[in-house]
């Protein structure tokens, strides 16, 4: 139903701009949290259990040390002791069989109520949430939602290729211009989208320990393609030296054997050498940080895009809890939330009548 009336939305010439931001939001479902185990959320619960058995024989040694003295012990203050003792021994028997279950799951993760939810973290610091990962494809003209996919992976790392790729099928193109943000940046699907004729904008994280630490970061180094060297900040060359691979992926390493003698190499590098790697297809990255350097809106533009739909739904779903449990129910669900939020929006911007035209011819 959602794609039949993307192509009526593209019947109504709304989606002619091939062009679309890619946004992940996280839907809670209806698992509780504590319902939901990782084996550290285990460890946590099981220690505090340990600690909680060990207060208690504590203090029935105690009573029974003040009983032996001839003291006054309440029977029921060492009843109330047994029991409670009993019950958490309870609780680790009924662990130690979720544990089990736990160390069998591929993850590492088990929740009790909705099976396939799973732990993720949300934007805010220290939060998470027990639910689902939902990515869309939104239009930046008109705000439709052309393709979404509903995911229990708690990161959008490797989401771009195929989100963008099923845009490109619901909008019949064969070129496609997305903006996305920076949990997007992997470099094998940024290849993968430029491989496909889909031509990506997104800002790259800022993990450079160096630039960090204030030194110089790797954008401070200037490739040369013709001459394959990168030109350092004192005007070294550092030449290739080797290549290695590194989860998949063919690095080359560069450097230069002036560092020792380098006045700004305290700014540079704390090692004898400042070496840079290069990723076989680094060219693909360069290409996205140069259109994100001429065409400084692009992520105003997402935002602006981006969060329009998911702000509406989310408000309609009232405190963004799915109702139906386990991937096929949930996708369901949210299937025909966007479905009804793009309809809501083609009758803001054409009409209902011409909708409905548009829908019998
Ligand atoms: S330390 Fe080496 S790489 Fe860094 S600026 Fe000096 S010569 Fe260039």
């Amino acid at each position: 139903m959602c794609r039949e009336f993307v192509a009526i939305c593209r019947k109504l010439d709304l989606l002619s701009k091939a062009s679309v931001a890619i946004h992940g939001s996280k839907f809670k479902a209806v698992n509780a949290r504590d319902k939901n185990f990782t084996q550290a959320k285990m460890k946590r619960r099981l220690e505090r259990i340990d600690e909680s058995i060990a207060r208690y024989l504590s203090q029935l040694e105690t009573a029974d040390r003040q009983a032996a003295a001839g003291a006054d012990v309440p029977a029921a203050k060492v009843t109330r002791l047994k029991d409670k003792l009993a019950k958490l021994r309870e609780e680790i028997a009924r662990l130690n069989a979720i544990n089990a279950e736990l160390q069998a799951s591929p993850d590492k993760q088990v929740s009790l109520t909705d099976p396939d939810a799973r732990s993720m973290a949300t934007s805010g610091k220290d939060t998470g949430i027990v639910g689902y990962n939902v990515q869309a494809a939104v239009d930046t003209e008109h705000h439709i939602i052309v393709v979404h996919d509903v995911t229990n992976v708690g990161t959008d790392r490797r989401q771009l290729a195929n989100i963008a790729r099923l845009a490109c099928e619901g909008l019949g193109a064969k070129t496609l211009e997305v903006v996305a943000d920076r949990g997007y940046y992997e470099g094998s699907e940024i290849k993968a989208c430029a491989d496909a004729g889909i031509t990506v904008t997104l800002p790259k994280p800022q993990t450079s320990g160096a630039k960090a630490e204030g030194r110089f970061g790797k954008q401070d180094f200037v490739y040369n393609a013709a001459d394959d060297i990168y030109r350092c900040p004192a005007g070294e060359q550092l030449t290739f030296r080797y290549t290695s691979e590194e989860d998949g992926k063919i690095l080359r390493r560069y450097w230069t054997s002036a560092c020792a003698a380098c006045p700004l190499k305290a700014q540079c590098t704390t090692g004898p050498e400042r070496r840079i790697r290069r990723w076989e297809h680094e060219a693909v990255l360069e290409a996205v940080q140069a259109r994100l350097d001429k065409n400084p809106d692009a992520m105003k533009l997402r935002r602006q895009t981006a969060e329009h739909p998911f702000g509406t739904i989310k408000g309609w779903m009232g405190w963004t809890h799915f109702l139906t449990m386990t991937l096929p129910k949930v996708a369901a669900e949210m299937a025909l939330n966007v479905l009804a939020y793009n309809m809501k929006r083609v009758m803001a911007i054409v009409g209902v009548r011409a909708l409905v035209e548009a829908a019998q011819a």
